[in-house]
């Protein structure tokens, strides 16, 4: 029998993290009971369908009520208004997390809507997928990932130590980072390559009305990869974008001055500073190998959802 970490779990928002979290709680055995809640009746109706959670509720208040842990899984965005909605039914002694992939700003936003009797610690599974809501979820997602702890700097030492408890249940690995030097890592490893994905496969849709389809229909492997990742979702990304603008800015700054070294060095035909380059990022990708991170399938390595 595992031990129970948290009596009662509340989830606000359905999507894939929030469905992924409550799969791998099943799994774990960790969790008295877990309730959710999520804006739309239809993705209420589908979380009841699927028996995503213990109980649907169709309120987010219902929701929270009595509940020892309320994790925030809705787009960055929308944080501080998911917040405002739930504080008045928060029980004394509870602890509010969220899986926003921007931490600063989400702080920001919700902490000064804490009853004083409720505590706050930012989490950031680092797993995802391109896919998105209730149906998007599954057990394994966290199992071998990061999962980044942010606790500010007034947070209980005993709520910090039992969320890392929790994560790990989950199949995750934890560090804990302060929210500044999150934001700033997440920009270089998730954002900013989130952004420029984006912005090929836009080029390319540009270029197919001129080559008439044959982007798409030859596409390699390189492009497609590019597809995969800016299939993700819009709401989350836009909000994303929004939030960490500074460290987003930081790194499209630098970004920028790389390619322009590298299309220099391509209109001069100077071969060795590509080759120098690419065997230098090449290590890089070697590295997350040996740091289980990926594997080196041809698919990327990606988790599959087991049906
Ligand atoms: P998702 O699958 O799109 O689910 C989002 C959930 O939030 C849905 O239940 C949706 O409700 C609800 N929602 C959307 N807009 C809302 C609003 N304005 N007010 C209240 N609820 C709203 O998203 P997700 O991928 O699980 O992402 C959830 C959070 O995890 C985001 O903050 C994201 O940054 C973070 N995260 C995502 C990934 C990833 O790869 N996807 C990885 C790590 C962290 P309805 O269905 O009723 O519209």
């Amino acid at each position: 029998m595992s031990e129970i970490l948290y009596n009662r779990v509340a989830l606000i928002g359905l999507g894939l993290i929030a469905g992924s979290m409550s799969l791998a709680m099943r799994r774990a055995g960790v969790v008295g009971e877990i309730t959710g809640y999520a804006r739309s009746p239809e993705t209420r109706d589908t979380a009841r369908e699927i028996n995503l959670v213990d109980r649907v509720c169709d309120t987010a208040a219902d929701a929270v009520k009595d509940a020892d842990l309320i994790v925030l899984a809705v787009p960055v965005g929308a944080m501080g208004a998911v917040m405002a909605e739930i504080a008045p039914a928060l029980k004394a002694g509870a602890l509010v997390t969220d899986v926003g992939s921007v931490k600063k700003s989400i702080f920001e936003a919700v902490t000064p809507l804490l009853p004083h009797d409720v505590s706050f610690v930012g989490t950031h599974p680092m797993a995802g997928t391109e896919h998105s809501g209730p149906r998007a979820g599954f057990a394994e997602l966290f199992d071998g990932r990061w999962c980044l702890i942010v606790p500010p700097d007034s947070a209980n030492e005993a709520d910090v130590i039992a969320l890392e408890r929790f994560w790990r249940a989950l199949g995750a690995r934890t560090e804990r980072m302060d929210m500044d030097h999150h934001d700033l890592v997440c920009a270089v490893v998730s954002h900013t390559p989130h952004l420029i994905a984006y912005t090929m496969v836009g080029v390319a849709d540009d270029l197919s009305r001129v080559t008439d389809q044959e982007v798409i229909k030859f596409s390699a492997a390189g492009f497609r990869d590019f597809t995969r990742i800016a299939a993700s979702d819009p709401t989350m990304w836009r909000d994303v974008f929004l939030e960490n603008k500074d460290a987003t800015l930081e790194i499209l700054g630098r970004f920028t001055e790389e390619l322009f070294a590298l299309q220099r060095a391509i209109r001069q035909g100077d071969g060795e500073h590509l080759y120098d380059y690419f065997t230098r990022t090449r290590t890089i990708r070697r590295g997350i190998i040996e740091a289980g991170q990926d594997t080196d399938a041809p698919d990327f390595g990606r988790a599959k959802k087991t049906e």
